[in-house]
């Protein structure tokens, strides 16, 4: 088991597969995009299977892949299916913009893959095509309806971009009202490859639900794990439920149970903080999992209490851009 040095276990893994996508959401990084790793940069497919399974044998039991954009990865089933295969990992969830995942749909159905977020901050085409940069809603809107239908345990993700989406929030939880499907509405975060600076938001968790609260004045709150980073809540007479996640006010670092690694092998303990170990280099080298573990435990060992120390620590941690972290 994985504890922190401030008595959180640790048994969530965020594993991004790789920094590369093919949209180019606006909070997320610039126009040009960033400066992508280069391929030998890149965990391989067998390394990051090798990889996961060393973190279930230390006490991770899930995992959710993540990106860029996991599905621009061509092998990405390899690593899924050699996942679903994986004793101890009881679960596993991808993060995914929607745009290339129709052909693998049935697939990750057969392997068991039932938790799938998707990405998408405007219910409006137009708003849409202007966050994300590309003209590629209709892809996005039926393969998250199709993966709604099917019986997916999908879960919308839609950050509160002021001056952008605020007007389509009330829309898109609309969808809810028909489907079986959590919309949560994330606050804004400085990762953005620099592109954008901010040191407060305007729409903060509080604002999201004052805003909901003008159109559904019922909607009442729900149990939710502890672990959960959402405070979740349900509109009466609607199938779905709905979520804001303080992202940014980060209320939820006391019981903060995650730990990422990016695709090139960075440790990250915390959103806002640096690096604290890379694994790939130890990956190629000899004593693999004697030495990738202790990395782990060193990493794990040392983490800051909250995002807001983190930040304290790590000035410079906003040049980073989602793509690079994997939200
Ligand atoms: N490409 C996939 C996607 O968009 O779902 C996975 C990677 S993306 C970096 C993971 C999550 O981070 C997405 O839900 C995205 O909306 C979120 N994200 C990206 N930039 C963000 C920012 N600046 N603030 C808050 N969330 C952000
Ligand atoms: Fe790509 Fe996801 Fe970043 Fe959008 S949020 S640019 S889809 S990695």
């Amino acid at each position: 088991m994985l504890v922190d040095n401030h008595n959180r276990t640790i048994n969530y893994l965020r594993l991004a597969v790789t920094d590369r996508c093919n949209l180019r959401c606006n909070y997320c990084m610039p126009e040009e995009g960033i400066n992508f790793a280069k391929n030998d940069k890149l965990f391989t497919i067998d390394e990051l299977v090798r990889l996961s399974s060393l973190m279930v044998s230390q006490g991770i039991d899930k995992i959710r892949i993540t990106g860029g954009e996991p599905f621009v990865r061509k092998d990405l089933m390899v690593l899924l299916r050699n996942l679903a295969s994986l004793k101890g990992l009881k679960d596993i969830s991808v993060t995914t913009n929607a745009t290339l995942i129709g052909p693998y749909i049935d697939e990750l159905k057969e392997l068991g893959i039932k938790n799938i977020n998707v990405s998408m901050d405007a219910i409006n085409r137009e708003t849409f095509e202007c966050i994300t940069r590309r003209n590629h809603y209709d892809v996005v809107y039926n393969n998250m309806i199709r993966l709604i239908t099917e019986g997916f345990n999908v879960r919308i993700n839609f950050i509160a971009l002021d001056g952008q989406n605020i007007e389509d929030i009330i829309p898109m939880l609309e969808l809810t009202k028909h489907y079986n499907v959590s919309v949560r509405f994330l606050e804004e975060m400085p990762f953005n490859g620099g592109s954008k600076e901010f040191q407060s938001i305007k729409w903060d968790f509080r604002a999201i639900l004052a805003h909901i609260k003008e159109a559904h004045p019922g909607y009442y709150k729900l149990q939710s794990p502890k672990t959960s980073t959402s405070i979740n809540y349900k509109i009466p007479g609607f199938k779905g439920t709905f979520g804001v996640i303080p992202s940014f006010s980060r209320t939820f670092c006391g019981s903060c149970n995650r730990l990422r690694i990016s695709a090139t092998g960075d440790v990250i303990t915390c959103l806002y903080a640096k690096a604290s170990a890379n694994l790939r280099d130890i990956m190629r080298a000899d004593d693999v999992e004697a030495n990738i573990k202790s990395a782990i435990l060193q990493a794990v060992g040392s983490r800051a209490k909250t995002g807001f120390e983190a930040q304290e620590k790590y000035k410079d941690v906003f040049s980073n851009s989602m793509t690079s972290i994997g939200g």
